[in-house]
């Protein structure tokens, strides 16, 4: 059904940027999981009161930056400011300060990663600077609350090329976007409270066909699945559609979450007229070169460039890779255990396996912990040493992380050490055949799988410290195997 016809999607994202004051007064922004008193951190300003002025912040402007350099953005020299005029109630001035022919960046690119493990490359149009409206709440009772806290907030709009040609490419360019700006910290990356808020434009068009389809604007998407989803939804939608003889409107559509379809929200008039015009009480914003290198100079290394790093020095898997770069945090940290001389596929297992699986049951993140990479790096080294076994090494590693001690004080405080005594170990292993006639019997009589079981009664009798290579070894030796 779908297959006569190509999918062309473009996604527009909005994330609000994590400034400590809004876009052009001085009120605070207010994290999105703090629940302030409605209209609280609101001035004249950002209530659009005649008469008041605007002054740009120059933290959301840099925050702007760093994204699109990341996204590999020309960067605007001059940048205007203009107005979008419409009415509704969350907007108290009528109008939102937007950027509209002179956007910060333009003519980038993202490339995305596929799940067959291919690159494709999607084209960034633009990256503008705006400020966040209102919200509106509706009451069943009839009549609507507004508040304006977030009125003013700063606001980058990502708009992309229409690349995209599927939901699981609208997925990974998203989760793509959301990454890096949690890399370059300006912003949580949660859909859920509606910081990032990720919008497709779907259409189909006959394959071949060089011009494009009419498309719909997707809406209420709170997360990475709802966007896959609805997208196929959207698409499959269409195809039917067009195969009937119908034709698509274009139209802003909502994602029904628990029924998964899409469903009309409002017709889009032919052409929309916002009436743009240049925003006559903000002069021209100047960036200059020295700016754009300095904010660039800053960046960090960013995730695919780590993962590349990774796969290509370390010899880690793509999918090691990929999760340790995933988080800022947790890739710095990685990148110091390395640096403290650890062994990087070592530490990797380490880091992923155990220290994760200890993160988790304590809900804590990376730099919550006392644990510094290089205490995991001598950890490890006690381990290669033989000092300790694995099993050891993960209970001190435990400690570790509550504690912060250095693994050989533990080792040494709690009596870890690795028993490798051959001479202790084997008068232990005598007894425990002797006091054990019945197993004895069945393995003599052919059951050799209690082998392991012998073995398994000297590691509990050690409380698991002795050396398991040679307990293996002295065990298989007093049983008299060759
Ligand atoms: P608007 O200003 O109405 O939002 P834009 O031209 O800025 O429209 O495009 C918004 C988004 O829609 C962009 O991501 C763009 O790639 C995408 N887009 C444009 N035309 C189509 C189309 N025919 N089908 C799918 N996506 C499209
Ligand atoms: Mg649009
Ligand atoms: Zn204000």
């Amino acid at each position: 059904m779908l297959d006569q016809y190509e999918p062309v999607i473009g996604l527009e994202i909005h994330a609000e940027l994590l400034t400590e004051s809004k876009m052009f007064c001085g009120c605070r922004v207010v994290a999105a999981d703090v629940e302030p008193e409605p209209n609280t951190a609101v001035c004249p300003v950002c209530l659009g009161m005649p008469g008041m002025l605007p002054v740009i912040n120059r933290r959301a402007v840099e925050f702007a930056l760093r994204v699109a350099l990341a996204l590999n953005c020309t960067v605007q020299p001059r940048n205007v400011f203009a107005r979008k005029n419409y009415f509704y109630p969350d907007l108290p001035k009528g109008y939102q300060i937007s950027q509209y022919e002179l956007p910060i960046g333009r003519y980038g690119w993202l490339d995305i990663t596929l799940p067959g493990g291919e690159t494709k490359r999607i084209g960034v149009r633009r990256v503008h600077m705006e400020e966040d409206t209102g919200k509106l709440t509706h009451l069943e009772a009839g009549g609507s609350l507004v508040d304006y806290n977030r009125s003013g907030v700063p606001l980058l709009e990502i708009v992309s090329e229409p690349d995209i040609r599927s939901g699981e490419e609208a997925r990974a360019y998203a989760a793509r976007i959301r990454q890096i700006l949690r890399y370059l910290e300006v912003n949580s990356g949660d859909m859920e409270k509606g910081v990032l808020r990720v919008e497709p434009n779907i259409s189909i068009r006959p394959r071949g066909s060089a011009s494009y389809g009419t498309r719909i604007e997707l809406k209420n998407l709170n997360s990475f699945r709802a966007l896959a989803e609805g997208t196929e939804f959207e698409l499959r939608r269409q195809a039917a559609l067009l195969d009937g003889g119908g034709r698509v409107v274009q139209e802003t559509r909502g994602w029904h979450d628990a029924r998964r379809e899409t469903f009309s929200q409002r017709l889009k008039e032919e052409a929309e007229d916002y009436r743009y015009f240049v925003e006559p009480d903000l002069p021209p914003l100047h960036i200059d070169e020295a700016w754009i290198e300095a904010v660039r100079a800053a960046l960090p290394e960013l995730p695919q460039a780590r993962e590349a790093r990774y796969v290509e020095t370390f010899g880690l898997t793509p999918y090691e890779a990929g999760v340790l770069a995933d988080d800022r945090r947790v890739a710095e940290w990685y990148d110091a255990a390395v640096a403290a001389g650890g062994q990087p596929k070592a530490l990797a297992n380490w880091i992923l396996n155990d220290l994760f699986r200890l993160l988790n049951e304590r809900g804590r993140r990376i730099e919550e912990i006392p644990l510094a990479p290089g205490a995991l790096v001598e950890l490890l080294r006690l381990v290669d040493e033989g000092a300790i076994n694995v099993t050891t090494g993960r209970d001190v590693l435990a400690e570790m992380v509550d504690g912060g001690r250095e693994p050989r004080e533990i080792v040494a405080a709690r009596g870890l050490g690795q028993i490798s005594d051959e001479a202790a170990l084997t008068a232990l292993i005598d007894q425990i055949i002797a006091d054990n006639p019945g197993p004895l019997a069945s393995y003599r009589g052919g059951k050799e799988s209690l082998l392991g079981w012998f073995v398994g009664q000297v590691m509990r009798a050690t409380r698991g410290q002795a050396n398991p290579a040679l307990v293996n070894e002295l065990v298989r030796r007093q049983l008299g195997v060759k």
